[in-house]
């Protein structure tokens, strides 16, 4: 049994480009200069269309967690911590925090990217303890 795999639009494609190459791009504005994640056609503060991909640094802080306990389905190794990531640059985003003990999983804790091959095709980010 496969995860159930992202399809890129072009859009978004530059991000999971991104990935595969083991770098976490979020997309930046030129005008207001506000990063924003999710990829979107306009700026999520201006509304300016002058938006480019910019290298995030991968550093960011858990802002809330859960533990998935019962996965979707046999290709997720449950029980796994599903948080929301406050990225160093501003935007949050929804991932995996892997290599912790979610017996003592806990909000605030300090994060850094790491990828996983999801497959031949698509790398997800996951965040790890720094
Ligand atoms: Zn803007």
């Amino acid at each position: 049994m496969q995860k159930v795999l992202p399809d890129p639009s072009p859009l978004a494609r530059p991000y999971f480009d991104g990935c595969r190459e083991g770098q976490l791009l979020l997309q930046s504005c030129q005008t207001c200069d506000k990063p924003q994640f999710y990829p979107r056609v306009v700026c999520s503060h201006c509304g300016a269309s002058t938006l480019h991909w910019t290298p995030a640094s991968g550093r960011g802080s858990v802002a809330s967690f859960t533990i998935v306990r019962r996965a979707v389905s046999q290709a997720y190794d449950a029980p796994y911590v599903l948080a929301l990531i406050d990225l160093a640059e501003g935007p949050r985003m929804m991932s995996q925090v892997i290599d912790v003990d979610i017996d003592t999983m806990t909000v605030g804790i300090e994060v850094s990217v790491a990828f996983e091959a999801w497959s031949d095709e698509i790398d997800m980010p996951v965040f790890r303890p720094v």
